[in-house]
């Protein structure tokens, strides 16, 4: 490794995505940039949020702890426990992987159990102004090809929506994710009303920690319940099969701290046949097509959230991630992960830059 390049790029997102965590107006990731001897480069995305909402860490920080720890540590093999800072961890990581695979022209690891070149993906929806404007964004996703919608649901924006949609639309796939914003003692009431909509699943209901919660909320609602925030590492997914329940598994590579952990993650739930999908972080190109790679493995079952790039961004920072014909994503070919990215278009948005050395 002669050195590595930090990339602050800050992208706008085509429309604010709001979640029950806030609202994301742009895009604003680290990028890191592993440049071999021989002058090759390996791509890794840094995919916090610009607020330590979803997980602790969040872009200022991230920066401050790539170019101040992680990186000098990694010249001085030293590496930061994934624990403490899983996405920093799963940038420098998966760039160090990408070069060393674009080296011996072969593919990514995240593609090393790689079993289709295209997945199915799924339209996530954030909270709309009214009902109207809802129907509206899901009818122009259906039209646009997908197959599978997904309402990002919270206290006062659930039941309504949800109805709205599944009586539109009664046989289109739907699933909803409640990112941790209720509490058992909905159970009852809205959790229950969700249960009669036939959704596909129902996704984080309960904070990531209440893996006791999730576990009960088993015996009152029918709907398979995704975990989401819930599975930072192989461990959390065995701590939440300790109660003896199934439940489905949406993987985010990077929220688990890179491609060593996603792929025990994707063992521990393929040998308990669980269903499964890749999440999305709202990523640019690079971190998009590197998550691709998992989605593509065959135990990956239900459509993955990563979208086209066009869904998020006018104009990417990669060659754009297209959606093709039935909602599909295509796989990108080639070593590594597939794509890098454009050097005017990493030019025009990058915001901070540092070189560092060993
Ligand atoms: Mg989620």
């Amino acid at each position: 490794m002669a050195r590595i390049v930090l990339h602050r790029v800050r992208l706008p997102l085509l429309e604010p995505f709001v979640t029950a965590h806030g609202t994301e107006e742009h895009r604003e990731v680290v990028l890191v940039e592993s440049v071999g001897d021989d002058g090759t480069s390996g791509w890794g995305e840094c995919s916090a949020l610009s607020q330590p909402t979803y997980t602790p860490e969040y872009t200022d920080g991230a920066w401050a702890l790539l170019r101040d720890v992680v990186v000098p540590g990694s010249f001085a093999g030293v590496t930061v426990r994934i624990d403490d800072a899983p996405m920093a961890h799963a940038a420098i990581t998966s760039s160090f992987e990408d070069l060393e695979a674009r080296q011996a022209r072969r593919p990514s690891p995240a593609r090393s159990h790689a079993a289709r070149h295209e997945v199915s993906c799924t339209a996530v929806i954030g909270r709309q102004g009214d009902i109207d404007a809802l129907l509206a964004v899901v009818a122009t996703r259906l039209d646009e090809g997908y197959g599978s919608i997904k309402l990002k649901i919270a206290p006062g924006w659930d039941v309504e929506p949800l109805r709205a949609v599944r009586e539109a639309w009664p046989g289109v796939m739907l699933a909803a994710d409640a990112n941790g914003s209720y509490t058992e003692a909905d159970a009852s009431g809205v959790l229950r009303s969700i249960d009669a909509l036939g959704l596909v699943y129902l996704e984080q209901p309960l904070p990531a920690d209440d893996y006791v919660g999730h576990a009960r909320l088993t015996d009152v609602i029918d709907t398979p319940i995704a975990l989401d925030e819930s599975i930072r590492s192989a461990a959390d997914l065995d701590h939440a099969l300790s109660f003896g329940l199934r439940y489905v598994v949406n993987l985010k590579p990077s929220r688990v701290g890179g491609s060593g952990e996603a792929q025990e993650v994707m063992f521990r739930a393929m040998e308990s046949s669980l269903s499964m999908f890749v999440g999305g972080m709202l990523e640019t190109g690079v971190g998009r097509a590197w998550a691709l790679g998992f989605a593509s493995w065959e135990s990956c079952d239900l459509p993955t959230d990563l979208g086209p790039s066009s869904r998020y961004f006018a104009d990417d920072i990669t060659e754009p991630i297209e959606l093709l014909p039935g909602g599909r994503l295509a796989i990108p070919p080639g070593p590594g992960i597939g794509v890098m990215p454009r050097p005017d278009r990493l030019d025009a948005v990058t915001v901070d830059r540092v070189e560092l050395r060993r």
